[in-house]
């Protein structure tokens, strides 16, 4: 393996997606649809609003009431009913009349407008008392203050697209149109297992040469943040037997996909590389990326692998890299996890020549955007990734860049950082 040859990330990426397709849908509740992937089309079936309806609290008018000249006297109309939201009006306006209207109360038969109460000598919101008559002091055109229906939608039109992710206006719009459920993409769930005796659990004592195991919540919280389920497996220390006790709860547990940390590079006690070439098949590259050159993509029984390297931040670049655009294949998303911009180095940065991902700090400059790298860019220096709302991508044969070019940032907005 040391001397195959180095393979481009984007071929590693395509090799890796050509084995996944969307997974199939399932119905949901609303109030569990957010953030789903909708698989159905959705045409509203009435129009919205489905009646003429008020958008003030006022008074509901003819307007061939309205004195000719603008500006004109004010005009006293005698007020017939009361109309509040949610009740279905029985009375007919004729001119000279009026009717209190609440709203998004129905607009009564023979009324066009409405004034707001500010507009008349009743400006009383809170009073029950009905006045006999009204003064309109700024009589309204035709057509003011009314929500017509079907002003928001029209019956029959397409509102929400098959593939599109809901956001609570959305969901709220499906409220709108009455639905109760929804068909959404079923969640990819994935496996999360960690490899190595060096780890331990937080929250136990730490004897010496070990340290506390994270992967597992990096790799299971950035899962969970691209809409898949992870099932945490734990820790499973470098014994085959073990290691393949693990993978078989998650084939047990019918995973769509399972990632590993550490393990399978070419050490001794490498031995994940192991249990799945002996249960499976396991394609091992070297990309060529930094960090995280060494990649593995396989099959434990059935069930695709992709086994992450061990050092954090190359587990976070790893997976940012090759698993956020699985988990959005299979939730059938279209692949857009490269949120790119343009940024002006702060200063010089270097590369060894493969395609670098430095973990940077990106900033709105004066003249456009800024980008500094993030405390020690070591492998395992996971506050490098804290400290960061961007990756940095030198790409392969640049060995430096010198302080002010334009270099390539991918945000991690709705990755890793707020905002
Ligand atoms: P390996 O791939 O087993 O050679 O591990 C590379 C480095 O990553 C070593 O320093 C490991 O201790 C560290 N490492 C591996 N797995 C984890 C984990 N789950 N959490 C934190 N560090 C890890
Ligand atoms: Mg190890």
């Amino acid at each position: 393996m040391s001397d195959s040859p180095l393979l481009p990330v984007k071929d590693a990426l395509n090799r890796i997606l050509s084995n996944f397709a969307p997974l199939t849908s399932e119905p949901v509740e609303l109030l569990s649809a957010n953030g789903r992937v909708l698989s159905e089309d959705i045409r509203s079936e009435f129009d919205l609003p489905p009646f003429d309806n008020s958008s003030m609290d006022g008074f509901a008018l003819h307007a061939a009431d309205r004195p000719a000249q603008s500006g004109g006297e004010p005009v006293t109309v005698r007020v017939i009913g009361d109309i509040p939201a949610g009740v279905e009006p029985t009375l007919t306006l004729l001119p000279g009349q009026a009717a209190r209207i609440m709203t998004g109360a129905p607009l009564p038969a023979g009324a066009d407008c409405v004034a707001p109460v500010e507009d008349t000598d009743f400006p009383y919101r809170e009073s029950r008392h009905l006045p006999d008559a009204v003064r309109i002091t700024r009589f309204p055109s035709a057509g003011a203050n009314i929500r017509p229906r079907g002003q928001d939608t029209a019956a029959g039109e397409l509102l929400l697209s098959a593939g599109q992710l809901l956001h609570p206006p959305a969901v709220a719009l499906l409220a709108s149109l009455g639905r109760a459920n929804v068909l959404v993409q079923r969640q990819p769930r994935v496996a999360v297992l960690s490899t190595g005796d060096e780890l331990v659990k937080p929250g136990m004592p730490l004897r010496s040469g070990k340290i506390y195991e994270s992967n597992s919540l990096l790799i299971g919280g950035l899962a969970a943040q691209a809409g898949a389920i992870p099932l945490q497996l734990g820790i499973a220390v470098d014994q085959p037997e073990i290691i393949r006790e693990k993978l078989d709860q998650a084939i047990a547990a019918g995973v769509d996909l399972i990632l590993t940390s550490a393990g399978v590079s070419v050490g001794v006690y490498d031995y994940v590389r192991q249990v799945i070439e002996e249960n499976g098949r396991l394609d091992l590259w070297r990309v060529n990326m930094r960090p995280g050159k060494p990649l593995a993509y396989g099959r434990y029984k059935t069930t695709p692998v992709i086994g992450l390297p061990g050092n954090p931040v190359s587990a976070f670049v790893g997976f940012i890299v090759f698993v956020v655009p699985v988990i959005q294949r299979l939730l059938g998303l279209p692949d857009r996890s490269r949120n790119l911009r343009r940024a002006r180095l702060e200063h010089l940065v270097v590369s060894d020549g493969r395609e670098s991902y430095l973990r940077a700090a990106v900033q709105n400059g004066s003249d456009g955007l800024t980008a500094s790298i993030t405390s020690h860019q070591g492998s395992g220096n996971l506050l490098s990734i804290v400290r960061s709302n961007a990756l940095l991508i030198i790409p392969s044969g640049v060995k430096s860049l010198p302080a002010g070019s334009e270099v390539d940032i991918w945000l991690l907005a709705d990755t890793v950082v707020e905002g």
